[in-house]
């Protein structure tokens, strides 16, 4: 564990699938995109990215299921087969091949989702007019400039998924 503050852990509504990061995420999107609107039935998802070989299912299993996506590629679920309950996506479309080895997180599965606020929030442009976001976190209207907002260090995580699945970063 690199965090000092426990180890990062989630799981389900029932209990029966549970799962632990090996460390961080890269970042965490707050979506106000309509496809997350209406896929968590809110007014934005809350997204963890790390990537697929830092998730270890310690309990259980997780069951999968193919959603219709933006881009038209699909987006996977992970769900629990007991309470269908979401842990994770995989975006199957994402921008330079990424979609199999970068897991999106449903932050509120995690034990401890305080810990996990959005690093940015995305596609404001639909975001619900009630919503106030905080003014210290980057908000775009679409999506984010990633050299902007990702760290130092996640830009190297990410750069290191690239190399894996043999694309360049866009
Ligand atoms: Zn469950
Ligand atoms: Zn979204």
């Amino acid at each position: 564990m690199t965090n000092e503050v426990g180890p990062l852990t989630g799981s389900c509504s029932c209990g029966s699938t549970c799962y632990e990061l090996s460390s961080q995420p890269m970042i965490v999107h707050g979506c106000h995109c309509r496809w997350c609107q209406r896929e968590s039935g809110a007014s934005f998802a809350v997204n963890a990215l790390i990537e697929a070989d830092r998730v270890t299912i310690t309990k259980g299993e997780v069951v999968e299921t193919l959603v219709p996506s933006q881009s038209g590629a699909g987006q996977r679920f992970s769900r629990c087969p007991t309470c269908q309950v979401t842990l994770w996506t995989n975006y199957l479309g994402m921008r330079g091949g990424l979609g199999e080895v970068v897991r999106f997180i449903r932050a509120g599965t995690l034990d401890d989702p305080d810990r996990f606020p959005p690093d940015v929030h995305i596609f404001t442009s639909t975001k619900q007019p009630w919503v106030t976001l905080p003014k210290d976190v980057p908000a775009f209207e679409e999506y984010l400039v990633i050299k902007d907002i990702w760290s130092p260090e996640s830009l190297v995580r990410r750069k290191a998924l690239h190399e894996m699945v043999g694309t360049e970063s866009p």
